[in-house]
């Protein structure tokens, strides 16, 4: 089932998520819709709070933009081929930056038409569980470690508008002023 996304000035997109316990049908289910959901809006992530879920829970697949925006993964410390973890589902994960900071566009679902340049680590490891509650850890890079830290950022309640340059925010303040007084005015009318 294709799941409504929320977009920037709804209030769960800055909470926290709630740690998954176990990974109940009511979870795999929840997985799967946001799966759909991706899917259909053609994103490269999605995180729960952007269905409406403040929960630690994350969809990820790169592979539509893989040909302009290469990945890279290291299994075991072993290079290894991206696609074999695709489409990624990651539950309560924990994120730490391997290499320095460099600057690649991002746009978000919950920010229709929205995109900014936004500097982060080249490289991250990763570990979470799967789909199945079974731990796994990697090393990624490219738009796999940008789009890792991009959900998990949400997972946590923050929005790429926090890691933007002031000048590249204030630029976009209108755009952003403009989209949070409309989700605003389409709640009222529910
Ligand atoms: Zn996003």
């Amino acid at each position: 089932m294709v799941l409504e996304i929320v977009n920037f000035g709804t209030p769960v997109l800055r909470q926290k998520g709630a740690k998954v316990e176990s990974v109940t049908p009511e979870i795999k289910k929840l997985i799967a819709d946001m799966m759909e959901t991706m899917e259909e809006n053609h994103g490269v992530g999605l995180a729960a709070q952007q269905i409406g879920r403040a929960l630690q829970l994350t969809v990820i697949d790169v592979r539509g933009a893989a040909k302009e925006r290469p990945s890279t993964l290291e299994l075991d410390g072993k290079p290894a081929d991206v696609d074999e973890i695709m489409p990624l589902v990651l539950i309560n994960p924990i994120v730490t930056p391997v290499g320095e900071p460099v600057k690649g566009s991002e746009g978000c679902l919950s920010f229709p038409e929205i995109f900014a340049e936004i500097s982060r680590p080249e490289s991250v490891d990763v570990t979470a569980l799967n789909e199945k509650g079974k731990p796994i850890s990697f090393r990624c890079g490219g738009l796999l470690a940008r789009a890792v830290q991009h959900e998990v950022d949400h997972l946590n309640g923050l929005l790429f508008i926090d890691r933007m340059e002031k000048k590249v925010k204030a630029e976009l303040q209108d755009e952003l002023d403009y989209l949070q007084a409309e989700t605003k005015a389409a709640k009222k009318k529910k």
